[in-house]
């Protein structure tokens, strides 16, 4: 279905848990998350029916997301169902992955087709200081399980934090060439409890292309920017809702883990979908992508999104 400004919109991402076992300070608030009973949290079945509404109206991709989708119990069994549903076209899935070692196979086998994996720094101690977190993330075995997987094109977002790991960004184009995958650099966004703090972390693309200019533009792939290495394989993928908002090119809504319906990432405009048969989730649907605003006002103080990250599902 289209929206008024001409947009086909086809892609339905679901956080299926605001919970994670990672604390990324720019995405999740100190106090961590305000532990929703899980009667608060969609049921499998809620989720099948909103998907069943979804695709009637021609969503038919889908991104299983969160919080972290992994912790989610029994997140396979669910994206079996979600894979059964049919008019599903694609199952792809963005993770932070510490739940991932050993089971891409039983990811795929589920129904998932791709994997972006979340990782903002190689560096052990910068990962504790982003992630307030303990946990150590083995990406090379991770990277080289999803080739062996053959979930290409392997994709690995790091959100670029200046001061923090900016000075990585090497580190990373070795780490794309060594692979032969595509590391995507995505703009902090002044979301949830980050609001407008988020300059003192912020780079633009710009920026950065001015200091590596062996970054060479190939092509534009929906919202991301993807740039060649000169003399080296793999490939560097921009994403700036900030600097090159590319809402023209928005394709998407999202289903929250408590149920609400956002037709944009960057409102607080949300729709409850739960107690709707499948006549009036159909509705919701259509109602959502009508609407869909024409571009984000995230560069305006005014209009701050209340919800954190965890909480939308990026
Ligand atoms: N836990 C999973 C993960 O980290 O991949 C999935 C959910 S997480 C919210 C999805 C993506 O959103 C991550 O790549 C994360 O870095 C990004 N993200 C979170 N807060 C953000 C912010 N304020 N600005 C830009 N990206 C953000
Ligand atoms: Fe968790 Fe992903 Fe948010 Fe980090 S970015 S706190 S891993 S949901």
């Amino acid at each position: 279905m289209k929206d008024h400004f001409q947009r086909e919109i086809d892609y339905l991402r679901i956080s299926v848990t605001d919970r994670c076992n990672l604390r990324c300070f720019y995405c999740m608030p100190e106090e961590g998350v305000d532990k929703k009973s899980h009667r608060d949290i969609l049921r499998d079945e809620e989720i099948i029916e909103a998907v069943n509404a979804a695709v009637k109206i021609g969503l038919k991709k889908i991104r299983i997301t969160g919080g972290e989708p992994l912790v989610r119990k029994g997140i396979y069994t669910l994206i079996e169902k979600i894979s059964q549903v049919s008019g599903v076209q694609e199952i792809v899935m963005t993770t932070n992955g510490l739940r991932l070692k050993g089971n891409v196979k039983k990811l795929k086998d589920a129904g998932v087709k791709r994997i972006n994996m979340s990782l903002d720094t190689l560096n052990p101690e910068t990962y504790k200081t982003i992630t307030q977190s303990t946990l150590h993330l083995e990406h090379e075995q991770l990277i080289q399980e999803l080739i062996e997987n053959e979930m290409m094109p392997i994709k690995l977002n790091a959100v670029l934090l200046r001061g923090i790991n900016d000075h990585e960004i090497p580190d990373f184009i070795a780490l794309a060439d060594r692979f032969d995958i595509q590391v995507r650099f995505i703009e902090l966004m002044p979301i949830g409890h980050l609001n407008y703090d988020y300059k003192t972390h912020y780079i633009s693309k710009d920026e950065i292309l001015k200091k590596y200019p062996e970054l060479m533009f190939e092509q534009k792939h929906l919202i991301a920017e993807v740039y060649t290495i000169k003399n080296k394989r793999g490939k560097i993928g921009f994403i700036n809702p900030i600097s090159h908002h590319f809402c023209d090119q928005c394709n998407r809504l999202r289903l929250t883990a408590d149920g609400k319906l956002k037709p944009c990432l960057h409102t607080n405009n949300e729709i409850d979908m739960r107690k709707h048969n499948q006549q009036e989730l159909i509705e919701i649907f259509k109602s959502a992508i009508e609407q869909k605003p024409k571009q984000h006002q995230l560069n305006k103080k005014s209009n701050p999104i209340h919800r954190s990250m965890n909480k939308i599902g990026g």
